[in-house]
Order: structure tokens, then C-alpha cells, then sequence
């Protein structure tokens, strides 16, 4: 084994991986040495041109297919259309915060569907060639949210609630063949769309950049500081390792401690 690149030969598919957590969880992969498709439901050529950066920066395989992830049919053909896959990162995620009594009906449905049932969906296509192969990681981005509740976000804590449920029962289903199933819980991760929310809060709240960071974004994260998309990749990468061989079923907080609280 290539004890630089321990994931050669390998193929990850990350789904909602052309921004964000899940672009760094793909960087992270592909710098190990797995051949990796990235995915999200637009067809942009900014997707096509990310995808061949990083198979030339990184000397793997690399390429993106667009596959909605709302769609269940849409999951389980990405997985089929890749030719199956190693390694599959259940990434795909979006947030819409409203009391519970005015959500809104349509928002709920598309939380549920990206953030919980794609997981489901990618995980029933994906198995079989895993099983097959006697080998296989299944990474699911959960969050704090999916241990701890905040008010305002009730679709988006229950999805990650029912994420780690998910992990869970696959790992059990899973256990003895080779295959680990577990659920990464960030906390708040400085992504572009959190960057580009600083200005506002800091004119809302007529502070510096800093004392907003600390004081009103990550008010509920002890250590007051944000996680990076390349803690939430290394961290993936720790799970595809050999030193993770009997992690399953479980989750992996990176969230500055604040489930801990
Ligand atoms: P992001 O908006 O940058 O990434 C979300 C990704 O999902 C994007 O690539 C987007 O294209 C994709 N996506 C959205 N709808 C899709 C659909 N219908 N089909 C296919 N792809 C779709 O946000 P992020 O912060 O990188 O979030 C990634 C994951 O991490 C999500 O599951 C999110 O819930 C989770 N998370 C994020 C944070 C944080 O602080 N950023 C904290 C905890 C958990």
C-alpha cells in the first residue's frame, strides 16, 4: 500500500460536493489518492472545471455528475451511473429555519428529502457492490443538530436526528462484512456561504469581524472558533483508515464542544 495515498484504487462518491464541507471532504480524499466523483444538482461548467482542478492537482480520477439529490430515483442512479463506489459521503444538505406551526409545508418535504432520505437512497444502491468487494466506508454529514436541538429548525434537526438513526441501523446491517457506517456531527464550519454572512451580522449587530465571530455566530460552540472544511476531510479520511477499521455506528463530533455542553 502507498502509505502516502492509502486510498488508491479506491472511489468515493461525496454528494452536495461542489461548495463547502463536502468540496473539502473530496480535496481530502483525493489528496489520500481515491478517484472521486463530485455531485450537486446544477450541470454548471464551474462544476466540470472543479472537478478536473482536482484530478490534476491531486493525480486521481475525478469527475462530477449532476444528480439531484432530492430525487430518490436521482440518488440511486448517481451510484449506479458511477459503477458503484468505496467510499460514500451522504453530504448533501440545505437549512431553512421557521417556527414549527408557519414551516412551510414544501420546505419540510425538501429537507427531509435532501438532508435524510437521499442518505437512505445512495446507501440501498451503494451496498451490494461494497458487500461485493468485502470493503466499504459510508460516511454520513450529520451535525450537532442531529444530538442536540436548536428552536426554528425543526425539519433540519429531525433529518439529522433521523442521519444518525440511519448510521446506526446500517452499521448494524453492515457489522463483520468489512464495511463501517458513521455519521460525522460538525459544528459551525466556516464554509463560503458562513463567510459571506459575516458582513450582515456585523452590520446588524455593529461589531467588529471578530467580536461577531465570537459573541453572536458561535455563541453556542465552546472553543469560539469555527471548524474548517479540511478538519471535516481529515476527519473522513481518518474513517476510511485502517485505524478505523472497528469505528461503526457511531458519530464523530467536530464541533468545538459544544455537545458537550
Ligand atoms: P453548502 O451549501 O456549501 O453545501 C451543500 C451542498 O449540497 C452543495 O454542494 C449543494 O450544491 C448541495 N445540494 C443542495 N441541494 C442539493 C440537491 N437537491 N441535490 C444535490 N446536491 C444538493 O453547505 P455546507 O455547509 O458545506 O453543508 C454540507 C453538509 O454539512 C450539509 O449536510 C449540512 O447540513 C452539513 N453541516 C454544515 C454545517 C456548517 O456549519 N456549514 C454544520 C453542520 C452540518
Amino acid at each position: 500500500m502507498d502509505l502516502l495515498r492509502p486510498l488508491s484504487g479506491r472511489t468515493a462518491i461525496v454528494t452536495g460536493s461542489n461548495s463547502g464541507i463536502g468540496l473539502g471532504v473530496v480535496e481530502a480524499l483525493a489528496k489520500s489518492g481515491a478517484n472521486v466523483v463530485l455531485n450537486s444538482f446544477t450541470d454548471e461548467e464551474s462544476d466540470h472545471a472543479t472537478a478536473r482542478r482536482i484530478g490534476e492537482e491531486f493525480g486521481v480520477s475525478a469527475r462530477y455528475v449532476r444528480a439531484d439529490m432530492s430525487d430518490g430515483e436521482a440518488c440511486r442512479w448517481l451510484v449506479a451511473e458511477v459503477g458503484g463506489c468505496d467510499i460514500l459521503v451522504n453530504n448533501a444538505g440545505i437549512q431553512h429555519v421557521a417556527p414549527v406551526d408557519e414551516f412551510p409545508v414544501a420546505k419540510w418535504n425538501a429537507i427531509l428529502a435532501i438532508n435524510l432520505s437521499s442518505a437512505f437512497h445512495a446507501t440501498a444502491a451503494a451496498l451490494p457492490g461494497m458487500r461485493m468487494k468485502g470493503w466499504g466506508r459510508i460516511i454520513n454529514v450529520a451535525s450537532a443538530h442531529g444530538l442536540t436541538a436548536s428552536p426554528y429548525k425543526s425539519a433540519y434537526v429531525a433529518a439529522k436526528h433521523g442521519v444518525v438513526g440511519l448510521t446506526k441501523a446500517v452499521a448494524l446491517e453492515t457489522a463483520g462484512q468489512g464495511i463501517t457506517v458513521n455519521a460525522i456531527c460538525p459544528g459551525y464550519v466556516l464554509t463560503p456561504l458562513v463567510e459571506a454572512q459575516i458582513p450582515d451580522q456585523m452590520k446588524t449587530h455593529g461589531m467588529d469581524r471578530d467580536t461577531v465571530i465570537r459573541e453572536v455566530m458561535l455563541a453556542r460552540q465552546p472553543s469560539r472558533q469555527f471548524a474548517t472544511v479540511d478538519q471535516m476531510g481529515g476527519t473522513a479520511v481518518f474513517l476510511c483508515s485502517s485505524a478505523a477499521d472497528q469505528i461503526t455506528g457511531t458519530t464523530i463530533s467536530v464541533d468545538g464542544g459544544w455537545t458537550a455542553l
